[in-house]
This record gives C-alpha cells, structure tokens and sequence, in this order.
C-alpha cells in the first residue's frame, strides 16, 4: 500500500503543445523522441505510433534536412490517418531556419519547436537566425521549447560570463559559471522570444545537463527565477540501469519538489530494446512517486532461500507484461484500472500481509510448504490456487476483478 503525499507544484504558466497542456497544474506530460530517419516517414510513422500506443504523450521528432522538412506534413497526415493524434514537436539544430523558411509546411505541421540557443547561429547571424525561428513558431501559433544543453551551451555568453566572473573579488568556480550560463542562456532567450512577439504562454524552457546533482541545481535555480513551464530530463544518461537509475535520481528529487511540467528519459536503447522503454520508465518514475497513474504496477518479492522455483518470478513478469500489452484498449475500456495493484509474493512469510494490501494478491507457496496459493481480492481470501495451471488461473481472476470493478456497469 502507498502513502501519498500532496505535492504542491511550483507554479508555471499554461502552455498549450496541440491539444495537451503543459504546465499551470495541469498532469506532468510524458514525452519521448523517435530515433528514425525523419525523411523515413514509413520508419518515423511507425515508431511515432509505437511511442504514442506506449503512452507517449509528445514525440519529438529531429527535423535536420529539407527532407526531413517536407516530410513532416506527410508523417502528421500519416499519423492522423491511424487515428494517432500526437502532437508532434520538431527539434531543430544549426539550419532551423533556413528549413522553416524554405518548408513553412513543416512549422504548421507541428505542434512544437525545440530551439537550442546554442546551436541556432554565430555572430550577428545568431540574432536573425533565432528571429526567423520565433517569428515562424509565432505565425503558425505554435509553442516553442527553449532547450539548453550544456554539451552546446552558448560559447560568446559562456566566455562573456566566465571573463566577468574572473573580474570579480571572490570569482566563482568554473562549474557554477556554467550553470549560471545555463540557466542565463534560457531566461535570455525566452525574453527576447518575448520582445520578438511569442506570449509567455508559448515557452517551454529547459536546461539539461548529464550530471544528477547539477541538473538538480540547476532547475532549482531556474525554477526560482522564472515561471515558464518546464521540460525535465537528463540529457544522455546513458544505456540500461545507469541510464534508469540516474535518470530517476534526478528526476525524482525535482518531480518531488514540484519542479517540472514535462518529462522525458533519455535512454540510449541496447540493440535489442524497445525505444518505447523510455516512455515506460518516465511513467513509472511518475506513478512510482504517487504523481500520475498509467499501468497497473505488480509488487513482487525479491525471492530468497525460502523459494526453490522461479514460478513466482515468472508469474510476476507474465503479469506485469501483460497488464502493460492492455492499457491501450483498457485506457479507454476500464477507467480507473491505472491505480489498480496486484502482488504476486514467493512465500507465506509476507506473501498473505502483502497481498492483502493489493487489489489482487496471490501467495505462492514457497520451499517445504503445502503446493497451494491463496487468492486475495481486495484484502479477502477468495480462493486458493492449485496445480499445474495457476498463473493461467491468476490471469482469469485479475481480468475477472477489472471486468467487474473499471468495467461501464460497475456498480
Ligand atoms: S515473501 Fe517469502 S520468498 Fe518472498 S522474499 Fe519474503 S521470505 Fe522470501
């Protein structure tokens, strides 16, 4: 069972991204990226789709080339044709606006456009070549995410700062001058958004940095400063648990604060994995802190000497993956079902107090004890489970209980 705690959110502003708000109290938004060639539509539409039925609620999409460009109008019209409404977010980097210039399709294609202050020009160009960008998102209506990364921070106000800091009596560590410079280089460029005509209620800011505790710093700094709705995440955290656990740590620490309005997991996929398991690990971040509920999520035991069998192991898997593979028709079918809990548990020892605690719990015996496994639904003992088939048998009780308890006549 889990105890919540209110979190109070740190006030933002409403930024609407299509037809999902961002921000101002609204449910912090669940965002991932394609990996695909955007002039693949075929390849872009498909994992689109994929992130979208994961529960991606923004995908975010590279726009790089004119290819790319003109192929936006034709992934959105794709995507819509499936039934898929998405909003699309294009990530623009160095020739941003040359693209929405020469293909002004594309901005009106998507719902967002991720600018990188850094990455926009050099010189007296990086001034036009940012307006031209604004100006477009604030043509088309569009929201525009101001995302500095501190692997392309701004280098002309990074030296500036890092010459004014070396002024000073007491001068600042490098490290701090860069976060400064970070957070600098957002609240500049959203101001001068601002002054190129682009409402408050159309910035997103973020600054993502790979270190935990500095991007921790940072958002709580910047969080302080301003009240632009958010973007969370921790650019390149890496492959497998270093990826998930970093990710967490950090994300955690500010979600808890109320820090953040969208989130996303940067996972670097190993050959063999989903791009969707970035979606799966920014929702259980959330549900996992009390915040939003996506999947029912299975508590198991970690298993010790009192099990001989992986039966529980394997049962607990089977479940979880299978409650996963239904939340696209269960979203809609069984209201509710999100906050549902079910324990699967390796032995008598806190198998019975654990699953009572569930919605639906089995106990299954463990080393030396009798070969059954009670059921309990909703801290009842309902049955107990026997033979060969009882995971089949488990499964039929769970899908009983959502039928009976989310299902349109449930009392
Ligand atoms: S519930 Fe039983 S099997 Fe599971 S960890 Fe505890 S003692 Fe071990």
């Amino acid at each position: 069972m889990t105890m919540r705690k209110r979190i109070t959110r740190h006030p933002t502003r409403r930024v609407m991204v299509g037809h999902v708000p961002v921000g101002g109290g609204a449910p912090v938004v669940v965002q991932s990226m394609t990996n695909t060639d955007t002039a693949d539509v075929v390849a872009t539409v498909r994992q689109t789709y994929d992130l979208w039925q994961a529960g991606s609620e923004l995908v975010r999409i590279t726009v790089n080339t004119e290819d790319a460009a003109r192929a936006v109008p034709r992934i959105r019209e794709k995507l819509d044709a499936l039934g898929c409404s998405v909003p699309l977010v294009g990530d623009f980097h160095f020739n941003g606006h040359r693209l929405v210039t020469a293909v002004p399709e594309c901005a009106q294609a998507l719902a967002k456009l991720r600018i990188n202050p850094g990455n926009v020009g050099r010189g007296a160009k990086k001034d036009e070549q940012f307006a031209t960008l604004i100006e477009t998102a604030a043509r088309h209506g569009k929201t525009v995410r101001i995302g500095v990364n501190w692997g392309s921070l701004d280098q002309e106000l990074l030296a500036r700062m890092m010459d004014e800091n070396a002024q000073r009596p007491v001068p600042a560590s490098p490290e701090e001058v860069m976060r400064r410079a970070l957070i600098a280089s957002a609240l500049d460029s959203a101001r001068r958004a601002e002054e190129l005509g682009l409402g408050a209620d159309r910035i997103i800011l973020s600054c993502k940095l790979s270190g935990v505790q500095d991007l921790i710093d940072v958002y709580q700094d910047l969080a302080s400063r301003c009240n632009y709705a958010l973007h969370l995440g921790l650019t390149e955290a890496g492959m497998g648990s270093k990826g998930i656990v970093a990710s967490t740590a950090a994300l955690a620490v500010l979600l808890r604060e109320g820090i953040g309005d969208t989130i996303r997991v940067s996972l670097t996929p190993k050959p063999d994995e989903p791009r969707t398991l970035e979606v799966q690990v920014a929702q259980e971040i959330l549900q996992t802190l009390g915040i939003r509920s996506f999947t029912p999520l299975v508590t198991a035991c970690p298993g010790c000497g009192r099990t001989t069998s992986t039966v529980f192991q394997e049962l607990a898997l089977k479940i979880q993956n299978w409650l996963r593979e239904q939340m696209p028709v269960w979203r809609d079918t069984y209201p509710g079902v999100e906050d549902m809990s079910v324990a699967v548990m390796g032995c008598v020892v806190n198998g019975p107090g654990e699953s009572k605690h569930a919605n639906v719990g089995i106990s299954l015996p463990g080393t030396n004890e009798v070969p059954v496994a009670p059921v309990y639904v909703d801290g009842e003992k309902t049955v107990t489970l026997k033979g060969g088939r009882i995971a089949e048998d488990f499964q039929v009780i769970v899908e009983d209980y959502v039928r009976r308890t989310y299902g349109r006549d449930a009392a």
